[in-house]
């Protein structure tokens, strides 16, 4: 079967919101790459750290301060980035994957909530955007052991 469960429709939703984008040193080394700065330039100009966690900081408007008309820095962009929607919460929870459908067109509903899972495991896995541990990386992301199932 094609993998049919989510297809992005650039809509930017999944770019608003404060505090979201969080960077892990793996992000912030390869957004670095990507925009040809050093990593700590970086952060001067682009993050900010909330709760003790950095993340990429917001524009007046509200979205991810690399937004304009898409993603600015997409070959670049964080884990979070690559993995939505396939959040850890969106793979165990089918009530959160009913709700995200109304944030992200992307999500098709007209397919199964197993088959969501099933391409968005995958999908993980062959990206590598599983984490490796509860306190290295973003909680949003699903456990590489898949442990998360509960
Ligand atoms: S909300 Fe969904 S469809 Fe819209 S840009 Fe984000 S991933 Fe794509
Ligand atoms: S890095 Fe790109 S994909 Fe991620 S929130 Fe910012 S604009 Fe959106």
């Amino acid at each position: 079967m094609a993998d049919d469960a989510f297809s992005c429709r650039m809509c930017g939703h999944c770019c608003q919101g404060q505090g979201g984008i969080l960077l892990t040193d793996k992000d912030l080394l390869r957004l670095a790459a990507h925009l040809g700065l050093e990593p700590a330039e970086v952060l001067a100009r682009y993050a900010e750290t909330r709760d003790g966690k950095v993340g990429v900081k917001c524009g007046p408007d509200g979205c991810c301060v690399f937004y304009k008309d898409g993603c600015g820095v997409h070959p670049g962009r964080p884990d979070v980035c690559r993995a939505w929607p396939f959040f850890r919460g969106n793979l165990v929870d089918e009530s959160s994957w009913r709700l995200i459908q109304d944030y992200c067109p992307g999500v098709n509903p007209d397919v199964p909530f197993a088959d969501f899972v099933r391409q968005g495991r995958r999908y993980l896995q062959e990206n590598e955007l599983e984490r490796e541990d509860q306190g290295s990386a973003p909680n949003a992301l699903l456990k590489v052991d898949g442990g998360d199932e509960t």
